[in-house]
């Protein structure tokens, strides 16, 4: 591990926050090589049969000499690596070491935001230990994950979120990198423009074409130029250049979001049976929101066509909404604005964002006939 101490030369700094990001190792795969003692040393795929449509959910390190990477899809990975061992994910399992994982964290702060199963935020500004150095926590912590499940961790220490996020990857696996809140700075400048929170491709390319590469390149554009090319987050772009991200570590355990999507057996471009999988998806995501009591505003469709490419599409209601008439009257307005019908198909997802749960639902105004 490489480390360096960041603690109390920003303990007197009220307004800085430390931030850990948590993110274990190869994490599904991880935990089947620690199941399976055959496994261990070997490229491990989780995801689909090697002969399926389905993707690489997560590989082991071995597996990514190979070149595999999570998201591609399996018959490439099995051309890359024939030997490679291929499993079915095992959620529940994932999830119980998931747990685990996440009461080791709360031993240290309450400030604790669940990204996904294998990695969280820590705010431990304020921590259980009193103790100022947020790296030598960041090196507890990812110690007593290994301790405790045989696993290994990354941690990235700073004093922000997307910093944090960034710097966790930089010394993986096993490993915490701390970026000093005097270095964030020339951290940021140096930073491919593609590495930044909330910059995708598409965005990526049109920086591109504007010659905004760096971190350095953005700094250089006055806010009003950014709202200009970008709208609003043209101003979430100029802050957070200059290292200033606003988003605290959220503790809530609300669900961001709640969706299902499908792979078809077979690329298609009929309406019909995109249409009955999309029924399908929404009364699986539907019965979700009414077993957890929740409602959302924000309806997504996602597509992939057969090259690849996704998109999404999204809708926002007046209303909070659960139930499938209501989330599937939004889906024809949303079909529309992708190529459905002349582009051929390979997976359709629905999401509800924006989630509020029924107890703080403002009571609804019914809509009464005269
Ligand atoms: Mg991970």
């Amino acid at each position: 591990m490489v480390c360096s101490s960041f603690g109390d030369s920003i303990s007197t700094m009220t307004d800085r926050k430390k931030i850990i990001h948590i993110d274990m190792d190869a994490f599904y795969a991880s935990v089947e090589q620690l199941d399976n003692p055959e496994l261990a040393g070997k490229p491990v795929i989780v995801g689909g049969r090697p002969d399926s449509r389905g993707v690489v959910a997560a590989c082991s390190y071995e597996a990514r000499r190979f070149g595999i990477r999570s998201a591609m899809p399996c018959a490439h990975a099995f051309k890359r690596c024939p030997e490679a061992i291929f499993v079915r994910p095992r959620m529940a399992r994932y999830k119980e070491i998931s747990d685990q994982v996440m009461k080791i964290f709360l031993r240290y702060t309450d400030m604790v935001e669940p990204m996904s199963l294998d990695e969280a935020y820590l705010d431990v500004t304020e921590n259980i230990q009193k103790q100022p150095s947020a790296t030598l926590l960041a090196r507890e912590i990812c110690k007593t994950i290994y301790d405790e499940t045989g696993l290994t961790a990354s941690a990235g220490v700073s004093c922000t979120k997307f910093v944090a996020k960034i710097a966790s990857d930089l010394n993986k696996p096993n490993g915490v990198s701390v970026i000093e809140p005097d270095r964030v700075e020339d951290f940021l400048a140096a930073l491919p423009i593609g590495k930044f929170h909330g910059i995708g491709k598409v965005t990526e390319r049109k920086m591109l074409n504007l010659n905004i590469k760096t971190g350095a390149d953005l700094r250089r554009c006055s806010r009003i130029e950014l709202a200009e090319y970008f709208g609003k987050n043209g101003n979430f772009f100029y802050d957070i250049v200059r290292g200033r991200d606003p988003r605290p570590v959220r503790t809530s355990r609300v669900r961001k979001s709640i969706g299902s999507e499908r792979t078809l057996k077979e690329d298609t471009v009929d309406l019909s049976e995109i249409s009955q999988l999309l029924e399908a998806l929404v009364k699986k995501i539907s019965a979700v929101m009414q077993d957890r009591d929740i409602s959302g505003k924000t309806i997504t469709l996602k597509v992939r066509y057969s090259d690849f490419t996704t998109i999404t599409r999204s809708v926002s209601c007046k209303t909070e909404i659960s139930s499938v008439p209501e989330i599937l009257a939004c889906l024809p307005d949303l079909l529309n604005k992708t190529e459905a019908g002349t582009r051929p198909i390979r997976l359709v997802g629905v999401s509800a964002s924006n989630l509020v749960p029924h107890t703080q639902r403002k009571p609804r105004q019914l809509l009464l006939p005269f």
